[in-house]
């Protein structure tokens, strides 16, 4: 059995940044994260044991050193925190997706993001914008009306297909519409690379956090394009039967799989043989 990994599998550059920060600020003790660094709980777990943790919230934590995670937090849950000495670790994409947001919605009559209106990135956004937003997960959340001048943005980590879905629906609908897409670059290639490798295989193992967007955006990926595939976060997840006859593995992983874990599964495949 062969095992190819995508050419652009787990950690990116926000991901690889938020962990440096993180296990830099370590070595002088105790920091705490507002839920977790990244979204992949092995990673989590081992960053635990060096000394970054993970809270639900800050209470009783003052004066303490607190990170805010690579995919950024509410400024109302900011507030909150200020006395505390903060470190920010908040990837410059998903700021950047923040300052497109604050300015489409300065000057248009209607913003839609497309995202998931739950996720720690969207609710970190929400608050900096007038009352003119919605979020839409895909096209058949686009409300059934017409708009005036409008304007798009997406989740730094969202689907390039959906995001052209909603964007096509819209464009139908609006006076005027202004589309920028703040799909990470990161996000962008892992995507490209599983759609690549997908069409060579017999299944897909896509690694990844369960509560990670860009890792449930890959398995979307092969599912839609009629590929078998299993999502994991961990060796201990697979089973062998997913790969009886089956003669190419592809793997693919999202911006916070860290590269250990990845070759760790590959092997664990390998040995199944
Ligand atoms: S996936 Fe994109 S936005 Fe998220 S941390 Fe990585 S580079 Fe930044």
């Amino acid at each position: 059995m062969k095992v190819i990994v995508a050419e652009n599998a787990g950690f990116c550059f926000g991901v690889k940044r938020a962990v440096k920060i993180a296990l830099d600020a370590s070595k002088r003790g105790k920091v705490y994260t507002l839920g977790a660094l990244i979204h992949n709980p092995p990673m989590v777990q081992q960053m635990r044991k060096k000394g970054v943790i993970a809270v639900n919230d800050f209470e009783g934590l003052d004066n303490e050193r607190v990170i805010i995670p690579s995919h950024g937090i509410s400024p109302l849950v900011l507030k909150k925190i200020k006395p505390k000495i903060i470190i920010d670790a908040t990837c410059p994409f998903v700021k950047n997706a923040r300052e497109e947001a604050v300015k489409l919605s300065k000057g248009c009559d209607q913003l839609i993001i497309v995202g998931d209106k739950k996720h720690p990135e969207i609710r970190g956004i929400l608050p900096f914008l007038k009352s003119n937003v919605i979020v839409v997960k895909d096209a058949s959340e686009v409300p059934n009306k017409s708009f005036g001048y409008c304007g798009i943005i997406a989740q730094t980590t969202m689907s390039e297909t959906i995001f052209q879905e909603v964007a096509l629906k819209v464009s139908n609908r609006s006076k005027s519409l202004k589309i920028v897409n703040t799909i990470c670059d990161a996000t962008r290639k892992r995507q490209s690379s599983t759609l690549k490798l997908l069409k060579n295989v017999d299944v897909m193992i896509v690694i990844g956090g369960h509560n990670s967007a860009n890792t449930c955006r890959l398995l979307e990926l092969c599912l839609r394009n009629k590929k078998l595939a299993f999502q994991i976060e961990d060796e201990t997840e697979l089973k062998k039967k997913w790969f009886k006859n089956c003669k190419k593995v592809g793997i693919t992983a999202g911006a916070s799989t860290p590269p250990w874990m990845i070759k760790r599964i590959r092997e664990k495949i390998l040995s199944l043989d």
